[in-house]
């Protein structure tokens, strides 16, 4: 925290703090060979979530006053501090400390914390089968004239927070966007994949999804390692229920398949065989077990 190692019980901030202004990244490490064991940490695509970081950064108006090699170096310490050999989850967070209130969020005065705690990986077998309905969010995805749903910024979840409410309410187990043209645009905290005919089909950047590190690995091995075709497109609601699998990518959700949406179910296998390979093939990479992908892995 700002540059000290502090135990979470003492990494106090003022109750005076602006927290509507921050931003933060949500990143990954995993265990080298096997994702599902103990050992030694690898950090999945440290650089484009450092970069997305100061992306974000320069969008809110507030600035990242330490160098990637300080940053890594300082998740590094903490994680080995912690002496953590399992995956572990990595919420680098950034905010005007409070007298920036008083100047409108101008400041160059920011607080820099980067938390660390082991978070299982959810791809494992229990987790991947158990079935999961989702539905479209009556509240629409916020509009990128509105904030900025590129970055991430802590007032975008303001949004995803009433729409996980919303699903959880209702009884579903998350939500999709769709975004203010009534395209569809992403689930609450993940981007959305569909497979229709074989092709693997994703919304754009322009529909107001926040721009993901996952979903950009999945561009690249898909049609490269699995030899699937992946477009990236406009998805109508009615095309999204006309798929014949559906599955949420991101860092904490990972591949996170989707039964149903509104209840129209999706295909007749669960997960379907394609969300499947690619499940499988991602965690060969996270794992170091695919030689052309280890250069998205950073030994903690
Ligand atoms: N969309 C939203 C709203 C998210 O919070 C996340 C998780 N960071 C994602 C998509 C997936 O992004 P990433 O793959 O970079 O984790």
């Amino acid at each position: 925290m700002n540059g000290e190692v502090k135990e979470t019980k003492d990494a106090l901030v003022s109750a005076m703090e602006p927290f509507h202004y921050g931003i933060f990244e949500g990143i990954r490490a995993y265990v080298e060979g096997d994702i599902l064991g103990e050992g030694d940490l690898n950090i999945f695509r440290w650089q484009p979530h450092v970069d997305r970081l100061r992306r974000s950064a320069v969008v809110c108006g507030l600035g990242v006053p330490y160098t990637d090699e300080e940053l890594l170096e300082g998740t590094r310490e903490i994680i080995r501090l912690n002496g953590y050999r399992r995956t572990t989850y990595i919420m680098p967070r950034i905010w005007p400390k409070a007298e920036a209130v008083r100047r409108r969020g101008l400041s160059d005065d920011w607080h820099v914390v980067i938390p660390v705690w082991e978070m299982p990986t959810r791809l494992e077998e229990e987790a991947f089968t158990r079935e999961r309905r989702y539905m479209i969010s009556s509240w629409r995805r916020l509009a990128p004239d509105a904030l900025p749903t590129q970055a991430k910024a802590w007032a975008n979840y303001a949004n995803s927070g009433l729409a996980g409410r919303e699903a959880a309410r209702l009884g579903f187990d998350d939500a999709i966007f769709l975004d203010s043209r009534g395209f569809v645009s992403e689930a609450t905290g993940a981007c959305l994949m569909t497979v229709r005919n074989g092709r693997v089909i994703t919304p754009p950047v322009t529909a107001s999804i926040l721009e993901s590190v996952t979903r950009d690995a999945f561009l690249q091995f898909i049609p490269e390692d699995l030899g699937i075709p992946v477009e990236v497109k406009d998805i109508t609601r009615v095309e999204l229920y006309a798929s014949d699998e559906a599955f949420a990518c991101g860092t904490g959700g990972e591949v996170t398949p989707i039964t149903s949406v509104d209840d129209i179910r999706f295909g007749d296998e669960y997960p379907g065989p394609i969300t499947d390979e690619i499940a499988k093939h991602f965690m060969k990479v996270l794992a170091g077990n695919v030689e052309e992908r280890r250069g998205w892995l950073t030994p903690v």
